[in-house]
């Protein structure tokens, strides 16, 4: 039997309106995983709170994002909620290319654009178990005035909108069955043929 190079990292994008927890979710599912890496995201809004540039988002101006888009360093990009946010292509390159999985919290029109160039990324959309729990939520973080969170629940319908472009759906109703659901998702991306391959051929077969 054929011996097969190693497989590519994984690439798993989390999407989901803002206030369902997927950052959370994210956060956990990051420090719980030996192989998997954040993808930091370059971005032109300001940074919030603690966050750190080359941690958290790689934060620039508008001017020098749109440069990297004129030269092609993006393997996606899109504006979401006034701010640019894009995935350089380098990061995504130097992952695959060690077998290292990479989470991705970018949006649905990231998750479209990084599906056109790598077909087997897994996109699981995160959704809360109602509109009610997750304008309460919206409300609850306590941040935003009215105008934002009806504009961020609008906003949310467009993105449930786009289910049909999904692998996976994540109920969070309750935080450790969808952290459990994620691990689950991201575990049987591990067991594929792809992935197991080589054991039986290389292992056990030879
Ligand atoms: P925030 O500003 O709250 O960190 O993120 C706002 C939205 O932008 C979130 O839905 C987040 O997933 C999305 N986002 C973050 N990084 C990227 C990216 O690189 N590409 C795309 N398309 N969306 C992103």
């Amino acid at each position: 039997m054929d011996h097969a190079p190693p497989p590519p990292g994984i690439l798993i994008a989390i999407v989901g309106p803002s206030g369902v927890g997927k950052s959370s979710l994210c956060g956990h599912l990051l420090e719980h995983s030996d192989n998997l890496q954040l993808s930091i995201s370059f971005t032109t809004r300001d940074p919030r709170g603690n966050e750190q540039d080359g941690v958290d988002y790689w934060f620039v101006d508008e001017d020098a994002f749109m440069a990297k888009v004129a030269r092609g360093e993006f393997i996606e990009f899109a504006r979401v909620h006034g701010n640019l946010y894009g995935t350089a292509i380098d990061v995504v390159g130097e992952a695959r290319g060690q077998g290292i999985d990479l989470l991705f919290d970018i949006d649905y029109q990231g998750l479209a654009q990084l599906k056109a160039a790598f077909p087997d990324a897994v996109g699981v959309m995160v959704v809360p178990p109602s509109m009610d729990a997750l304008e309460e939520r919206l409300r609850g973080r306590c941040t935003d005035p009215d105008e934002v969170i009806a504009s961020r629940l609008a906003f949310a319908r467009t993105e449930l909108s786009q289910v049909d472009a999904f692998d996976y759906v994540v109920i969070n109703d309750d935080f450790e069955r969808a952290y459990r659901d994620i691990v689950s998702i991201y575990r049987a991306q591990r067991l594929t043929l792809l992935r197991q391959r080589a054991f039986v051929v290389d292992t056990l077969l030879s």
